[in-house]
């Protein structure tokens, strides 16, 4: 069942205290204000935002489910900061499975999938030449999610949907192609291979669609030296 393209419901937005620094936190991350590997400090926030340790902590741990962050034991919080190798082994792994799952998905998907799939990239290359790089980077999540719908293996759809969430947090720290890369194009070319049941075109499209967003990424990013949070949280 494609299920993970429906549009989300935009009039769902948390009123709790914690909101504004949950969301400006995630704004300074996903905007590279905030260097991944920059430490957290409760208290910093806690007068920056002038809200409880309470309240941060609340936020902090959000954040973490989301991967943004990560807590570390009697160390505190820090921006994630995935290592180099981490990001060539998760799009590894991707190519390996996705290539499977677009040539399953093209050898199952039927006309109202593709038509869904048709509105879906509408939308995702809207957000992405409008400039709102976190909703796009979401909705093409959300893509490869789907096509691991349409292939219908529910064990393949699990392991796909973390490794997207994974190499989301990868693609939205380490990203720097943003002009030149509009992988909605890639996305229409597989859509279009899948329309047409060519399973092994669609396959190698997959591969060469992650290996360019693979290129697409400044892992040297990684190596940057974090940036003192007061410096950028004003
Ligand atoms: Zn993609
Ligand atoms: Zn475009």
């Amino acid at each position: 069942m494609l299920t993970v393209l429906r549009p989300v419901d935009e009039g769902e937005k948390p009123a709790s205290r914690w909101t504004s620094l949950h969301q400006g936190l995630k704004d300074a991350i996903i905007g590279r204000r905030l260097m991944p590997g920059t430490k957290l400090p409760e208290d910093e926030l806690a007068a920056i935002y002038s809200v409880s340790r309470t309240v941060v902590r609340a936020a902090l741990q959000a954040l973490s489910h989301e991967r943004l962050v990560r807590l570390e034991p009697n160390r505190g919080a820090f921006v994630a900061h995935p290592s180099k190798k981490e990001a060539l082994d998760v799009f590894q792994a991707r190519a390996l499975i996705e290539s499977e799952v677009a040539a399953i998905a093209a050898m199952r998907a039927k006309p109202e999938d593709i038509a869904l799939l048709r509105q879906h990239l509408e939308r995702e290359h809207e957000a992405l030449h409008a400039g709102r790089d976190s909703e796009a980077i979401i909705l093409s999540a959300r893509f490869h999610v789907g096509l691991a719908e349409i292939a219908d293996q529910s064990a393949l759809i699990n392991i796909v949907r973390d490794l997207v969430s994974h190499s989301s947090l990868i693609i939205t720290l380490y990203w720097s192609r943003r002009e030149t890369t509009c992988h909605t194009h890639a996305h229409n070319e597989l859509v279009d291979a899948i329309e047409a049941h060519r399973a092994s075109e669609a396959s190698e499209l997959m591969k060469s669609h992650l290996a360019d967003l693979l290129a697409g990424l400044d892992l040297s990013l990684g190596d940057k030296k974090p940036n003192k949070l007061s410096d950028i949280l004003r």
